[in-house]
């Protein structure tokens, strides 16, 4: 059986190997753009707004540089600044909790449980008179429970940020991430599943004034090209992103179909390997697996034998963000959030990216039964 499974490297990521088919495609759509000459704010980028729009189920959606700008500009939409607090959890990228002192407001950390994301449980608790609104994170591309979290915020009139940003066709009771918020955020980044060749991040929304006041803040504050409405940044969708994203978007079913069918597979060829955990799964969901988070007993020396098999591996994120040297000004010490905690040290995203071949999966799986079979 061993013989059978290939001995390539199988890296974490493959962008090159994603992009390889496509390349004919995305080198007609930047002469396209070429010819055009609308670089900024051009064609692409309404057509790209449009179509995402529309896959997300949702009236509008306002493009802008980067996910971090995304949510940023989001809270500004909501007037959230401050003096305002935002509940988000501390197992997440630092740019979810960034965006919300970038903003000028304080995050309120609320810890997460063990489907990674923030637990419905712990929010009331965590709500004062200065909170304005819920920022959940549909962190490894699995949903929040928003049905609880979409409940908690009209109780409490609270305005809901989705970061969304791993998490692009990810559905809870049938319902997309980014369409049932006030706002949602995408990241457009390189590493994540609709990716640009560079940065990018779009806003979903319903709401019409929103939707006007994002186009405003992205563009310099300008509401005319004379008048500008208030001191905003310039952060622009770039249109050759834009002409590159509606490439790819004609394929992210089918990326999304392979991440899930890789999940599947793991879940088969690693069902019961003593020291290791499996992400759990539920019927009202649909994970999308921008990563598959393992939690492993001796999480290093098993990273370290899969690196020396030529395995790729990552861990998001081995520090919580409270514990990051920029959180010290919110005075929380290790211990706050245990539950992220004792995840951070025991979690592994295993390679799951859409070009993973069945037989290197296969190279991973059996990789980690050997590791935890010597070492018994
Ligand atoms: C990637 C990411 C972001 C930030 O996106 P950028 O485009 O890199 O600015 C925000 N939140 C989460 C959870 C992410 O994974």
């Amino acid at each position: 059986m061993t013989q059978m499974i290939s001995s390539d490297p199988v890296p974490y990521v493959d962008l090159a190997a994603q992009h390889a088919p496509l390349k004919a495609d995305i080198l007609a759509a930047v002469e396209g753009v070429l010819e055009r000459g609308d670089f900024i704010l051009g064609g692409a980028v309404e057509a790209f707004e449009t179509r995402l729009a529309a896959l997300i189920g949702v009236r509008f959606a306002v493009g802008c540089g980067n996910g971090t700008d995304a949510l940023q500009l989001s809270l500004r939409a909501l007037d959230i600044g401050p003096g305002d607090e935002v509940i988000t959890p501390p197992n997440s990228f630092v740019a979810s909790t960034s965006c919300i002192r970038l903003a000028g407001a304080m995050p309120v950390f609320v810890d997460v449980d063990e489907t990674y994301n923030i637990d419905p449980d712990k929010i009331d608790a965590a709500i004062t008179p200065r909170t304005k609104a819920i920022m959940p994170v549909h962190l490894t591309g699995r949903p929040a429970h928003m049905e609880r979290i979409l409940a908690i915020a009209a109780k409490h009139q609270l305005a809901i940020v989705e970061d969304s940003a791993q998490a692009i066709l990810a559905e809870f009771d049938g319902k997309k991430v980014g369409s049932t918020g006030t706002l949602g955020c995408f990241s457009l980044h390189p590493l994540k599943t609709l990716n640009a060749c560079g940065d990018g991040g779009v806003v979903t929304t319903n709401d019409e004034k929103l939707a006007t006041r994002l186009r405003i803040l992205r563009n310099l504050g300008l509401q005319t090209r004379d008048d500008c409405a208030e001191w905003s940044v310039n952060s622009r969708l770039d249109t050759l992103q834009a002409a590159i994203l509606l490439v790819k978007l004609d394929h992210l079913e089918a990326w999304t179909d392979a991440r899930r069918a890789n999940a599947a597979r793991y879940r088969r060829l690693l069902a019961n390997v003593p020291g290791l955990t499996l992400p759990t799964d539920s019927p009202r969901e649909r994970q999308v697996y921008h990563t598959f988070v393992v939690q492993a007993e001796r999480r290093e020396a098993l990273r370290a034998y899969l690196s020396e098999r030529g395995i790729g591996t990552s861990v998001h994120y081995p520090v919580p963000i409270h514990l990051h040297t920029a959180a010290r000004e919110l005075g929380h010490e290790r211990g706050a959030f245990p539950v992220t905690e004792r995840q951070a040290d025991r979690i592994l995203s295993l390679p799951v990216h859409n070009t993973l071949r069945p037989d290197q999966l296969d190279r991973v799986a059996a990789t980690i039964r050997e590791f935890y079979e010597e070492s018994r």
